[in-house]
C-alpha cells in the first residue's frame, strides 16, 4: 500500500507550470538546439536526392521495397542489425553523457524539451510574459480575451502537432506524393492513423502533460541515477554561498552589497524566486538535487543575472559535482570528472561499437549469397552409379542497381555443376534469386572428393567464393 504521501503525489491535481522567460547563454543553446533540430527533423523528407531507382528522398524508409534510405547507404532487412547496432550506440552514448555532465540529454536535446520549449514560445507569443499568462490564467472561461488567447494558443499547438505527426508520415514515402495523397483522401489508412495518433500525443506531451511525461512516464529520469555518482556534473545551488550562517534575505536597505550582507551572517542569494519562476519543471533547486531537475540550466541563466545586477560575483547557481561543492573552498572551474571506471568504459564501448558499424558499412558486399546443401536426401545414386548432389544457392542484389552474377564451381571436373540456365543471372536492386544447383560425379570421384568451391562474380569483377561439402556415402 502506497503511504498518504505518495498517494498525494501520484494524484493530486496538477497545477500549471508557467515559466518566464529569461536570456542567457544556456538559454542560447537551447534555441540553437531547437531550432538545428526542427530544422533537421521537418527538413529531411523534403531534401533531394539523386537516385537511380527510388524516390528522389534523401532519406526514406520504404517500406515496399523493404529498404531504408539514408543518402547514399541502402539498407536492406538483412542489414538490419545496423540500425539495433546503432540504437545500442545511442543509448551507451546517452550512459556515457549521463556519467559525465549528468542529465544533460534531458534539458537540451531531449524531443519532449524541444517540443515543449516550442509549445511555451507559442504561449508566450501569443498571451505574453509570465504575469500576463497567470493573470489570464485565473480569470473565468466566460472572459474574451481569454477565450481568444487561450484558442488561438491551442490552435497553434494543434498546427504544429499535426505538422509533426505529418512529417513523420513522409519519412515513409516520397514527400510530396505523400502531402498530395494525404490531403486529396488518397493516401494509406495507416497514414491517417498514424498522424492522428501523433498529434494527439504531441499536443498532449508538449501541451498538457509536460513534466508529468519526465517525472512519471519516461524511463530515463528513473534510472539514469544508476550512472550517476558524487563527481557527476549537474546543476547545484552552492548552499554555503547562497544561505551564509543566517540564511538568505532579500537586498533590503542595509543588505544590499556583499559587505554588508556577510557582516550580518547573510548568504549572496536575495531570494528573489526568479530561479524559480524560469524552471519548466517547477521546483526550487535551492532545495537541493531533485530527480525532476532536467539540467536545462535555465536557473543559472536566472540567477546570473541577477548577480549581475546585484554587482556579486556569477555562478550562484552552476553546474558542479557534489564532490567539488563539499570541498571547504569549492575550485571555481568546472571540474569534468571523466577519470572514473563507468565514464572510461562507456566511452570505450560507444568508440569500438562505432568503429565496427563504420567498417562493417565500409566492407559490405554489393551483393549477398548464402549456399544450402539440400539433405533430404543427401545425395542420390543414379541409375549408371554416379553420384548427384544438390544445393540451393541465394542471391540478393543490394548494389543500388540492377546486376549480373556468374556462378562456377571451383575444383570440380568439367560438366559436373549443372544449374540450368542460370551460370549467368541478372537481378534487379534489392531483390533475390534463388538458384538451383547440381553436382554429379562418377562413383571413383565421388568417394575421393568432400570439397568444392562455389565461385560467384558480378560485372564489376567482385566475387566472393563459398566453400561447399559432397556427400557419397
Ligand atoms: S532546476 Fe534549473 S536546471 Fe533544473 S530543471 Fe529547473 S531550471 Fe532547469
Ligand atoms: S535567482 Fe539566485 S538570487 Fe534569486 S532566488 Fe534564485 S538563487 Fe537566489
Amino acid at each position: 500500500m502506497p503511504d498518504s504521501s505518495t498517494s498525494q503525489e501520484l494524484y493530486a491535481k496538477r497545477i500549471p507550470i508557467v515559466p518566464r522567460s529569461i536570456k542567457g547563454p544556456f538559454r542560447n543553446f537551447k534555441t540553437v538546439v531547437l531550432l538545428l533540430g526542427y530544422v533537421v527533423y521537418f527538413g529531411l523528407p523534403w531534401l533531394p536526392w539523386h537516385r537511380l531507382d527510388g524516390a528522389p528522398q534523401a532519406v526514406m524508409f520504404d517500406i515496399p521495397g523493404r529498404r531504408y534510405m539514408l543518402f547514399d547507404l541502402v539498407v536492406h532487412p538483412q542489414e538490419v542489425f545496423w540500425l539495433a547496432l546503432l540504437l545500442f550506440i545511442a543509448a551507451v552514448f546517452l550512459f556515457f553523457v549521463t556519467a559525465l555532465v549528468g542529465r544533460a540529454f534531458c534539458g537540451y536535446f531531449c524531443f519532449q524539451t524541444l517540443w515543449t520549449d516550442a509549445f511555451i514560445w507559442i504561449e508566450h507569443l501569443i498571451q505574453g510574459e509570465r504575469p500576463k499568462r497567470l493573470n489570464l490564467m485565473n480569470r473565468p472561461w466566460s472572459d474574451r480575451e481569454k477565450l481568444i488567447k487561450v484558442g488561438l494558443t491551442r490552435l497553434l499547438w494543434l498546427v504544429l502537432s499535426f505538422w509533426t505527426a505529418l512529417t513523420f508520415v513522409l519519412y515513409f514515402g516520397y514527400a510530396p506524393d505523400q502531402v498530395w495523397a494525404f490531403f486529396t483522401g488518397q493516401a494509406a489508412g495507416a497514414a491517417y492513423i498514424a498522424t492522428l495518433a501523433l498529434t494527439i500525443t504531441t499536443y498532449m506531451a508538449a501541451g498538457m502533460l509536460r513534466e508529468h511525461v519526465c517525472m512519471f512516464i519516461c524511463p530515463y529520469g528513473r534510472f539514469q541515477s544508476a550512472m550517476y555518482d558524487p563527481g557527476t556534473l549537474s546543476v547545484h545551488y552552492d548552499k554555503a554561498r547562497g544561505e551564509g550562517g543566517n540564511g538568505r534575505a532579500a537586498a533590503r536597505a542595509g543588505l544590499r552589497s556583499l559587505d554588508e550582507r556577510h557582516a550580518q551572517g547573510h548568504g549572496d542569494c536575495i531570494d528573489c524566486g526568479l530561479c524559480v519562476q524560469v524552471c519548466p519543471v517547477g521546483i526550487d533547486i535551492r532545495q537541493g538535487m531533485q530527480f525532476k531537475c532536467i539540467s536545462c540550466g535555465l536557473c543559472i541563466d536566472a540567477c546570473n543575472t541577477i548577480m549581475a545586477k546585484m554587482s556579486y560575483p556569477k555562478n550562484l547557481i552552476r553546474y558542479d559535482s557534489e564532490t567539488n561543492l563539499a570541498l571547504p573552498q569549492p575550485k571555481p572551474e568546472l571540474q569534468i570528472k571523466w577519470k572514473n571506471i563507468k565514464v572510461l568504459g562507456y566511452g570505450a564501448s560507444v568508440v569500438l561499437m562505432t568503429a565496427y558499424l563504420i567498417y562493417s558499412i565500409a566492407t559490405r558486399q554489393s551483393f549477398e549469397h548464402s549456399v544450402q546443401q539440400i539433405r533430404q536426401p543427401l545425395f542420390v545414386t543414379l541409375s549408371d552409379g554416379s553420384i548427384r548432389n544438390r544445393y540451393q544457392i541465394r542471391l540478393t542484389n543490394i548494389s543500388g542497381q540492377e546486376e549480373t552474377y556468374s556462378i562456377e564451381a571451383r575444383g570440380l571436373p568439367v560438366g559436373a555443376l549443372d544449374i540450368g540456365s542460370f551460370s549467368r543471372v541478372t537481378i534487379k536492386n534489392g531483390k533475390s534469386v534463388i538458384v538451383q544447383a547440381s553436382v554429379k560425379l562418377d562413383p571413383v570421384r565421388a568417394r575421393n572428393l568432400e570439397h568444392f568451391e562455389f565461385v560467384i562474380r558480378n560485372s564489376q569483377g567482385e566475387s566472393v567464393t563459398d566453400e561447399a561439402r559432397f556427400f557419397a556415402k
